[in-house]
C-alpha cells in the first residue's frame, strides 16, 4: 500500500522527521511514501509552510533517506504547493530547478479567506455559506487553468469544519471533474477528514463516484501531519474505493505516473 501524501516538521505544523515518517510507513508495510510538504506563497502567511529558499534542503535531505532506504521502501518527494496565481512563474521555475516526482496543487484559501483553520470567520461561523462555496469554485477552476501540477489535493477541503452550501454542488464538482478528466489530472484520496469535525473523507464518497464515471484516476494519502498518522483510516476507505469500481492507484516516479493494484499493494 501508498502513502502519497505526508508532512514534515520544516512545515511548522507538523512534527517528526522525515525519517520517522519513513520509519512508520516501514513498520506498517507500506510500499511507497510520498513527501508533499507545504509550499505556501503568501504575502502575510508563510508560517505554515516551508520557505522557498528551504526547498534544496527539503530535496536533498529527502534524496538521501530515499537512498538510504532503497530496497525497504520507495520514497518519493513531491510539494503541496497552495495555489496562488501571484506567484506562479515562481513556482513554475522552482519545480523545474529538482527532479520531484509529484506535484500538488491545493486550495487552504479563497482569496483572502482561510478555510482549513479552526480560527478563520468562516469555519467560526460567518459568511453566506452559498457565496463561500461559488468563491471556493471559482478558485477551483481558476487553479486548472494552469498546468504546474500531477495532482488535485483534497478537492472538496471547504467541508473541513461541516460547514454546507444549501445548494447542490452537483453541476460544480461535474464541470470540475470534467475539467480535470480534460487535463488529465490526479485526484487525490485524503483521509485526513475523519479527524476534523466533517468526519468525512475527501473527496467524499459520491464525489469519488463520479471521479470513476468520468474515468479519473486517483491516488491516496494521509495528510500525516505526525508519524503516528501515516497512513490512518486505510481500513474505512479502500472498501469505499473498491465499491467505487477502483481497482488501482496511481504512483509517480519523476513526474511519470504508473498504476498499482489497490489490493496486492
Ligand atoms: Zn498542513
Ligand atoms: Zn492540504
Amino acid at each position: 500500500m501508498i502513502d502519497y501524501h505526508v508532512h514534515t516538521s520544516l512545515c511548522n505544523h507538523a512534527e517528526g522527521s522525515m525519517e520517522a515518517y519513513i520509519r512508520k510507513a516501514v513498520e506498517i508495510g507500506l510500499t511507497d511514501i510520498c513527501f508533499l510538504d507545504h509550499l505556501t506563497m503568501r504575502p502575510a502567511e508563510t508560517s505554515h509552510s516551508m520557505a522557498l529558499s528551504e526547498v534544496p534542503f527539503y530535496f536533498q535531505a529527502l534524496q538521501r533517506l530515499k537512498q538510504k532506504y532503497k530496497g525497504k521502501i520507495k520514497v518519493k518527494i513531491g510539494l503541496e504547493i497552495d495555489f496562488n496565481p501571484i506567484y506562479i512563474d515562481i513556482l513554475k521555475e522552482m519545480i523545474e530547478r529538482f527532479s520531484f516526482d509529484v506535484i500538488g496543487s491545493s486550495l487552504h484559501y479563497t482569496g483572502d479567506l482561510n478555510i482549513v483553520s479552526r480560527s478563520s470567520s468562516w469555519n467560526q461561523g460567518s459568511h453566506d455559506p452559498d457565496l463561500v462555496y461559488d468563491l471556493y469554485f471559482e478558485h477551483l477552476k481558476k487553479m486548472l487553468d494552469y498546468n504546474y501540477f500531477d495532482v488535485v489535493c483534497h478537492l472538496d477541503l471547504i467541508k473541513k469544519f461541516g460547514r454546507k452550501s444549501l445548494k447542490s454542488l452537483d453541476k460544480d464538482y461535474n464541470e470540475i471533474l470534467s475539467t480535470i478528466k480534460q487535463k488529465n489530472l490526479i485526484v487525490e484520496i485524503n483521509t485526513d477528514g475523519y479527524n476534523h469535525p466533517v468526519q468525512d473523507i475527501y473527496p467524499s464518497f459520491d464525489i469519488i463516484r463520479k471521479c470513476r464515471e468520468q474515468d479519473i484516476s486517483i491516488t491516496l494519502g494521509s495528510d500525516a501531519h505526525m508519524p503516528a498518522n501515516v497512513g490512518q483510516h486505510y481500513e474505512k476507505v479502500l472498501p469505499l474505493l473498491i465499491e467505487a469500481g477502483y481497482s488501482h492507484l496511481t504512483v509517480f516516479d519523476r513526474r511519470k505516473r504508473s498504476q498499482v493494484s489497490i489490493t496486492n499493494t
